[in-house]
């Protein structure tokens, strides 16, 4: 049965580190902690890092739900093992995000609008994915854990939560 697991909360050292690549085919514990990261982040969030459960594989989720996808389409589930970042466009956007591993406050930061990420699926085959506004952004949050560059050092400027006001949120 798949089980929740503890969110790492910053400043745990364990979201600063760089993750390791993971190797094919996936071993049971990596299968498992796939399983488990998908209970962990069921209502909670839209991306989840393996550090963030206190795992330094190149592992994440992301889930966004079809409310917050263009017109007709479903909720998006898919997980990215060894994701690298191919493609960045020179322009850039801003968005606020948030992170399940900082609860009281928010950035608001710059990132590339457009992005092309290749990574593994759970069966080993090699995706290429080009993505723009919310899973553009989400992606690049992701990765940025499994790096461990976290949202708080990219120079953007810090909300508290009780100042957001409705914005939307990247979370
Ligand atoms: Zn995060």
């Amino acid at each position: 049965m798949a089980k929740p697991l503890d969110i790492v909360i910053y400043p745990s050292p364990i979201l600063e580190k760089v993750s390791e690549e993971v190797k094919f085919p996936l071993d049971n514990s990596t299968t498992t902690l796939i399983t488990d990261m998908w209970a962990t982040l069921a209502e909670k969030g839209i991306g989840l890092a393996a550090p963030q459960v206190g795992v330094n594989k190149q592992i994440c989720i992301i889930h966004l739900i079809a409310d917050a996808r263009p017109k007709g389409k479903k909720d998006l589930n898919f997980v990215m093992i060894n994701p690298k970042i191919v493609f960045e466009s020179q322009v850039e956007n801003l968005m606020v995000e948030g992170c399940l591993s900082f609860r009281r406050f928010f950035y608001e930061i710059w990132r590339p609008a457009n992005i092309s990420v290749e990574f593994f699926n759970e069966k080993g085959k090699k995706r290429t994915l080009k993505a723009k506004e919310w899973l553009a952004r989400v992606i690049q949050h992701e990765i940025g854990h499994l790096q461990g560059n976290l949202f708080i050092k990219m120079g953007g400027k810090k909300i508290k939560k009780d100042d957001l006001k409705g914005r939307e949120v990247i979370d």
